[in-house]
């Protein structure tokens, strides 16, 4: 009989995936986090190798896994749009062949597992906010398209081995995410904007700056993942976690500005290709299943957010050994 849940973390190297990895330990889990450092470090893991309940394998999760686990997380999956089109094939297989491995694992274990799908589900949404049962609008051949598809075709794998395999699953989409551990140079927003205005360099606002996103800080975010993957078995979402605050990128731009009291200006930059316009969760689900909500707001967030990264900066003598 194991006293400890034993609980497999794919990607538990990551931004994310590390934050988690650290909250099962302090619930008293016996954590295996797998990982092929792609965009994960082992700085993020470091303060947990000597934990004896904690074990780090590397692992690239496009092939089989075998282990035994009570629970799975399946994080693996580069994040950022830099990083994730950067080999976009890879980042197809990782969810496809990478899913269906773990499903298979969870399958021959009866394990619960939890995917961590995204808001980019739904593509440039013509719904505002989105709902779960909106469709999305994803364009299949652009550059996003090796995440966008990715993501929904490892929803459709999940469901597919929950109805035809009676597999315990959970989906939830998550909305844009910020906190400490970002990569620096993952290209996303929020570190993109902290590092500029930190350095004094131009902020680089894509496009006018009117689109718009919703962001969460990750504290909030991790309990939303315990919570779904704690629910009771017919919860399978996919259930929307994501602030529902939704700022332009403007408008985030200057709160950075003003949070870090940088000289930095602000300059534009061509938009990317199929870069969604808006973007903001409607979480009533996560609210009636799992009694969920963010509880850190933007600027509480963000101040945590430039502690970390005005740290790593002067500890990395201006970002040379990052
Ligand atoms: P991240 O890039 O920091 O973490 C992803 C981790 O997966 C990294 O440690 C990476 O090395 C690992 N990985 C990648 N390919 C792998 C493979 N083939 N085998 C094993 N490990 C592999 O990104 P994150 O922000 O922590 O995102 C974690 C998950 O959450 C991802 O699945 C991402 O799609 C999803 N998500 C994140 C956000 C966000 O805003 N952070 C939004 C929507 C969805
Ligand atoms: N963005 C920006 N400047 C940057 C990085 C990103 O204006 O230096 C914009 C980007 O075009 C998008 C938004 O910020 O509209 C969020 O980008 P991110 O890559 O963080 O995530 P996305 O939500 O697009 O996946």
């Amino acid at each position: 009989m194991h006293l400890r849940k034993r609980v497999l973390v794919t990607g538990g190297a990551g931004f994310l995936g590390s934050f988690l990895c650290e909250r099962l330990l302090q619930e008293g889990c016996d954590v295996v986090c797998a990982d092929n450092f792609y965009t994960g470090t082992k700085r993020n893991i470091i303060h947990l190798l000597e934990n004896p309940y904690f074990e780090m394998i590397r692992h690239d999760i496009t092939f089989p896994l075998y282990l035994e686990v009570d629970e799975i997380y399946n994080l693996a999956c580069p994040a950022s749009p830099v990083h994730y089109q950067n080999d976009p094939v890879q980042t197809t297989k990782v969810n496809v062949h990478g899913s269906i491995n773990m499903l298979g694992l969870a399958k021959r274990l009866n394990a619960r597992i939890l995917q961590a799908s995204t808001s980019e589900v739904y593509g440039d949404p013509t719904v505002h906010p989105q709902t779960e049962n909106y469709w999305g609008n994803v364009n299949c051949v652009g550059i996003r398209s090796c995440y966008d598809e990715g993501k929904r075709c490892a929803e459709t794998l999940f469901f597919d081995y929950h109805r035809q395999h009676q597999i315990n699953i959970r989906v939830v989409r998550i909305f844009n995410t910020y906190g400490p551990r970002m990569h620096p140079n993952d290209g996303r927003v929020v570190s993109n904007f902290i590092l500029q205005a930190l350095d004094n360099r131009d902020i680089t606002v894509f496009g006018d700056g009117g689109q718009t996103r919703s962001f969460c800080f990750v504290d909030d975010m991790i309990e939303g993942f315990i919570r779904m993957m704690a629910a009771p078995d017919d919860c399978t979402g996919p259930v929307n976690l994501g602030n529902p605050n939704e700022f332009s990128i403007l408008e985030l731009a200057e709160k950075v500005i003003a949070l870090t009291g940088s000289t930095a200006k602000i300059v534009h930059q061509p938009l990317p290709e199929d870069d969604p316009l808006q973007r903001k969760p409607e979480i009533t689900l996560a609210k009636e299943q799992l009694g969920w909500e963010p509880k850190i707001q933007l600027e509480e967030g963000l101040k945590h957010t430039i502690d970390y990264f005005k740290n790593i900066f002067e500890v990395s003598n201006r970002l040379k050994i990052i």
